[in-house]
Parts: structure tokens; C-alpha cells; sequence
């Protein structure tokens, strides 16, 4: 399965220009991170992929055929978990399955559910009402509907959001097992979510992908740029972007990013979430 945009545009009626002739090929298997800051455009490209919105301009073409035109045969091989997901807080979590799997048209229910209900480990809150759950609980039973009927193509907005530590790094997981015999795509503007799962990422930024590769080739794109100094109060920071401060024994010590780094900046060794700041900070400044 794979999907290839085309010159992809959407401009919302309030003029609003969300995606800007994205070009991309998604294929499957892989598990794919679509970065990007709050307004880039993510979620207007997963709607558009799932076909909830029709593009303004250019094409989606699954494998190799309009969207439009696969539309029924999208719909068998797709989950999908939008960003803001409404649950049905007075079902029990398998009652809430149910009427997903029903309205999914999926043949055998009971199976699809337990199918489900384990792939997120959620087998022992099947009797559970869906208002007693807690935020990570509830993201999985949003995780588990967009798994029913084993679809090949995944679908996740923000999945992690709201998530404490131990529960994101069990979401990783899963991803990455879903991802094993799937086209899994999810957002996120959490590098720690990406970084060691995915084989892709995408980083969109004011609906315009700056860059599609590795996270290896990512990373490559900063070698140079990066580097730390101490603060000092005689300093005058200029032609530099910080990206963290850390409090030290010896003072407070930046880690910063730069077209080029200044005299008094030692090069360091740019990590992931270095070279995703220097990309959007360097478009942030043309
Ligand atoms: P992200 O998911 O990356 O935060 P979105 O795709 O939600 O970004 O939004 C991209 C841009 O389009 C933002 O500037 C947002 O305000 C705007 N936008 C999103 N939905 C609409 C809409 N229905 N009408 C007008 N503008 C919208
Ligand atoms: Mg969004």
C-alpha cells in the first residue's frame, strides 16, 4: 500500500492556507513521524489523507489511483484517531467498540474487539465504563477503535498527548509493533516520541514540508550548527538560538544552534531535537 501526494494544497474558506503544494510518498511498512509546531498543518494532511477534507489543490493517489475514486476501499483499510476524539463516557469500553465495529461494517465484531482490546492491554477494562478511565486508558481505547478490523494503514493525531512518561514509552512500543506489517503515520510535536521508533520523519512547518528522510539524515542536516557555551552575564548571546539551558555545578551551561556558531560556542554533537530546532528556526528567520 502507498499512498503519493501530488503538489497537495488546502486553503481553508477562511482563506486560512494550511498545506502548501506538499509533494510526499508514504509507503508501507514503515512507521512515519509528522513533526511539526502547533499550526503547521498536520492534522489538515491526516484529513485529507483519510478523506474528511477534499484538498483545494493537487492530488493523493492510493496506490496509484485517485483517493476519491478508492474511497470505499480506503474506508476497510484505514484507522484512524483524530486529534480531538469523542468517547461515549456511559459505555462500558467493549460496548464502545462494538458500535465502532458496527458502524465499521466489520463481519466478525466479537473478534475484531478482542483483537483490539489486547493489542492496546486493555483486556481487564473491557466491563469498564468509559468516564471512569484515566487520560492514558482512554487514548488507548481511541488507539484500540482505530485497530479493529486490522486495517493496513493507521492514522494518529497527537496519540500521546496528555500521556505520562512510562505510558508513552508503552504507546512506542506499540507503534512500533503495529508498524512491523503496516503504514503507521502519527503526529506529534514530542520528539522523544519519534527519535528511537521511527524510520521516517516528516517535519511540516506553515504547511510546507521542510524535510523528509531519516531521522539519521535529519540529524545530519545540523552536524556543525550546534554547540555549547557558558552563560555568563558579560556575554552578549547574539547570532545564536538556544535551545536549553541546564543548570551545572559550574553555571548554567546553553546548548544552542546556529548557521554559524560564534568564537565563544564549542561545536557539540547535534542530537535529534537539535537538528529539528535549527530546521525550523532557520525557516523561521528566511
Ligand atoms: P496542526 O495540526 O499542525 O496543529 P492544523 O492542520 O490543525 O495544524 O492547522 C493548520 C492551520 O490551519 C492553522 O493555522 C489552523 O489555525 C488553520 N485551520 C485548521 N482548521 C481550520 C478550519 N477549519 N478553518 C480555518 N482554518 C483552519
Ligand atoms: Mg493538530
Amino acid at each position: 500500500m502507498y499512498f503519493q501526494l501530488n503538489q497537495l494544497s488546502m486553503t481553508y474558506p477562511s482563506g486560512k492556507k494550511a498545506l502548501k503544494d506538499v509533494t510526499l510518498a508514504l509507503k508501507s511498512p514503515n512507521l512515519i513521524g509528522l513533526l511539526g509546531p502547533n499550526g503547521a498543518g498536520k492534522s489538515t494532511l491526516m484529513q485529507l489523507l483519510v478523506a474528511g477534507l477534499l484538498p483545494t489543490g493537487g492530488e493523493i493517489l492510493l496506490d496509484g489511483a485517485p483517493l476519491l475514486q478508492s474511497e470505499q476501499l480506503l474506508k476497510s483499510k484505514l484507522g484512524y484517531l483524530p486529534q480531538t476524539f469523542g468517547l461515549y463516557e456511559e459505555l462500558t469500553v467493549y460496548q464502545f467498540l462494538d458500535y465502532m465495529a458496527a458502524l465499521k461494517q466489520i463481519p466478525d465484531r466479537k473478534q475484531a474487539i478482542l483483537s483490539a482490546l489486547s493489542d492496546t492491554h486493555l483486556e481487564d477494562k473491557k466491563k469498564v465504563k468509559i468516564r471512569t478511565l484515566s487520560g492514558g486508558q482512554r487514548q488507548r481505547v481511541g488507539i484500540a477503535q482505530a485497530l479493529l478490523g486490522n486495517p493496513e494503514f493507521l492514522i494518529f493525531d497527537e496519540p500521546t498527548v496528555g500521556l505520562d512518561p512510562e505510558e508513552r514509552i508503552s504507546f512506542r512500543n506499540l507503534f512500533s509493533r503495529m508498524a512491523q506489517e503496516r503504514l503507521v503515520l502519527l503526529s506529534t510535536h514530542i520528539i522523544e516520541d519519534v527519535q528511537s521508533v521511527c524510520n521516517q520523519l516528516i517535519v511540516i512547518h506553515h504547511g510546507c514540508i521542510l524535510f523528509s528522510g531519516t531521522p539519521a539524515e535529519l540529524i545530519q542536516r545540523a552536524e556543525g550548527h550546534v554547540g555549547i557555551f557558558e552563560e555568563t552575564s558579560s556575554l552578549q548571546e547574539t547570532h545564536v538560538s538556544i535551545t536549553s539551558r541546564v543548570n551545572t555545578s559550574k553555571g548554567v551551561i546553553c546548548r544552542a544552534v546556529a548557521d554559524r556558531l560564534p568564537v565563544y560556542v564549542s561545536p557539540a554533537e547535534p542530537t535529534l531535537e537539535d537538528a529539528y530546532l535549527y530546521l525550523i528556526l532557520q525557516e523561521d528567520t528566511k
